[in-house]
């Protein structure tokens, strides 16, 4: 672990040793990860949760999501609630700050070791020209570290996005199931009868993951669970 934070700190010149700042504002920090104000503002995923998509409830019930529409992957998590801090965080990690990933897969990695043990562990494919302005993959540096913590490995190629989609923001879930509909592939070789898990940086409406955990599922995977470093908070209508 420690390897890739001295590497990224090369090419990046970013890096504060960890952690003597606070990882989102930058301030001198004495121990911990994040500053009390900042860490104020992240809210973590520890309370009531939905057991089938992971995402913060009122009640430790399935939310109405779930049940309207289960996914197709069993189960999912994530450590962290996208709002405020949490938003924050992830931005920062996706606009050149790939050094974060250590701080979210360590929040990641636990939770990991709840859900179902997998045999194979994939992410969610970045789109080829967010991967060339930004110049890492971020959900594979996350896969590679919850690969290294977990001791199950990690194929980068197992899926594939095929086609160009629209941005998803602002779309509804259907919207964003039609819009990415058929646009990724997963190799028949690598996931035919694997449990999977499949790692991705946010989860907002689940479109994305359900879509990949399809294209899995088409190749002959097994059972998908999906690990997120932040999923939003689920709204009751
Ligand atoms: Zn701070
Ligand atoms: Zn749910």
């Amino acid at each position: 672990m420690e390897r890739h934070v001295e590497k990224y700190a090369k090419i990046k010149g970013t890096f504060f040793p960890a952690y003597f700042r606070c990882i989102l504002c930058g301030l001198e920090i004495f121990g911990g990860e994040l500053c009390p104000r900042c860490l104020a503002e992240v809210e973590f995923n520890d309370g009531h949760t939905c057991p089938v998509c992971g995402r913060k409830t009122a009640k430790s019930e399935i939310c109405m999501d779930c049940k309207d529409r289960p996914p197709l992957f069993t189960k999912a998590a994530s450590p962290i609630v996208y709002g405020d801090g949490g938003t924050k965080l992830i931005s920062r990690f996706k606009l050149g700050n790939p050094w974060l990933a250590e701080y979210l897969a360590g929040k990641m990695a636990p939770l990991a070791a709840k859900l179902p043990a997998a045999d194979l562990i994939v992410c969610v494919p970045a789109a080829r020209g967010a991967l060339k302005k930004r110049g890492y993959d971020q959900s594979a540096l996350l896969a590679e570290r919850i690969s290294a913590e977990c001791g199950v490995p990690f194929s980068k190629d197992a899926v594939i996005k095929t086609k160009k989609t629209r941005p998803q923001k602002g779309l509804s879930k259907r919207e964003r199931l039609k819009n990415l509909q058929g646009s990724f592939k997963a190799d028949r070789e690598l996931v035919k009868g694997k449990k999977v898990l499949l790692i991705d940086d946010v989860m907002t409406t689940g479109a994305t993951l359900d879509s990949v955990t399809e294209a899995l599922k088409k190749a002959g995977a097994g059972e998908v669970y999906a690990l997120t470093a932040a999923s939003v908070r689920y709204k009751a209508p």
